[in-house]
């Protein structure tokens, strides 16, 4: 099986000039349309494996606006998988039309399977599991967010050798699969720093166990409340940068990392002269889910 992503470009960032640092934007949303960068570089090798093992389907599992489902779905069926996603949320089952992520997986194959909350907790459990393959057969499993040792080797690829000039690497943090592949391709001299999306104690911990090296640190202080919170001074954010950069950021991951690197930069958090390089992760399919939801709360949308 041939799957093989190319390196995305390095975009320079307009900065006021009273900002002595360089800020470039590693485009990995340029790697699809639909699916969010890294997304794409963690299933690269677990498809690979599913592949070797001779598996035909794959099952996976994620919430209503998940970059991942629509990952797996698209995946699925340009490699020849059939898809199955476990969805939480049993309320989605009538509301699939209503919903871009999910139609979006529905359009590319996906079969799914909607679960409640409860249910969708014991998703890891022996049980739940026997089940599922009771009900659907022989499948490779895909976890939630798609993070294993497999995923943390595809996100091993992002950087490449000239981007050994950077002093920090920043990115955003959902399951921490994604900087892991980061801090075990970066180079020593280089500080990577992850932005959590979330509330989470428990993210030090996962990082740590795909890592032997100590180069990184999460900022924790730009989750904006929690997974998939947002406010109205987030939204002006993303719209501000997008109208001077030209770069879309996503509500949930990258306009958060970006909002928490313009704040670091202003309070001087950066030493002089410093080579700064942000991780684009992608994410931007999630745009119209989170607008809908802005719109029926009378909130300004994402452009
Ligand atoms: C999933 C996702 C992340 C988080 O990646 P992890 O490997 O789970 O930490 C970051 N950005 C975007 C756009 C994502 O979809």
């Amino acid at each position: 099986m041939i799957f093989n992503l190319g390196q995305s470009i390095n975009q320079p960032i307009k900065l006021p000039q009273k900002f002595d640092v360089e800020l470039y934007i590693k485009r990995e949303d340029k790697i699809h349309k639909h699916i969010s960068g890294n997304k794409y570089r963690k299933l690269k090798y677990n498809l690979q494996e599913a592949d070797k093992l001779g598996y035909t389907t794959l099952l996976t599992f994620g919430g209503a606006f998940s970059n991942h489902i629509a990952a797996v779905a698209f995946a699925g069926q340009k490699f020849g998988f059939k898809t199955i996603g476990i969805i939480r949320g049993e309320e989605l089952e009538d509301k699939i039309n209503d919903n871009a992520t999910l139609q979006f997986a529905k359009v590319n194959g996906m079969h799914f399977k909607f679960v409640s909350r409860s249910d969708y907790r014991e998703k890891n459990s022996d049980g739940f599991l026997q089940q599922l393959q009771k009900e659907f057969g022989k499948f490779y499993c895909v976890p939630e967010g798609g993070t294993n040792a497999l995923a943390v080797k595809g996100c091993e690829e992002i950087l490449s050798d000239s981007d050994t000039m950077f002093d920090y690497i920043c990115c955003a943090v959902g399951t921490g699969g994604t900087i892991s592949g980061l801090i075990n391709s970066a180079k020593l001299h280089q500080q990577i720093l992850g932005f959590p999306a979330l509330k989470g104690d428990f993210l030090s911990s996962n990082i740590s166990k795909f890592v032997t090296r100590s180069n990184w640190k999460l900022i924790t202080n730009f989750h904006f409340g929690g997974y998939a919170k947002i406010n109205v001074e987030l939204i002006e954010f993303i719209n501000q940068f997008k109208h001077m950069q030209d770069i879309p950021l996503d509500p949930v991951y990258t306009g958060k990392l970006m909002f928490g690197v313009y704040k670091l930069i202003e309070d001087g958090f950066f030493p002089k002269r410093s080579k700064i390089l942000v991780i684009h992760t992608g994410g931007l399919q999630g745009i119209a889910g989170m607008n809908k939801r802005l719109k029926q709360k009378k909130l300004p949308l994402i452009k």
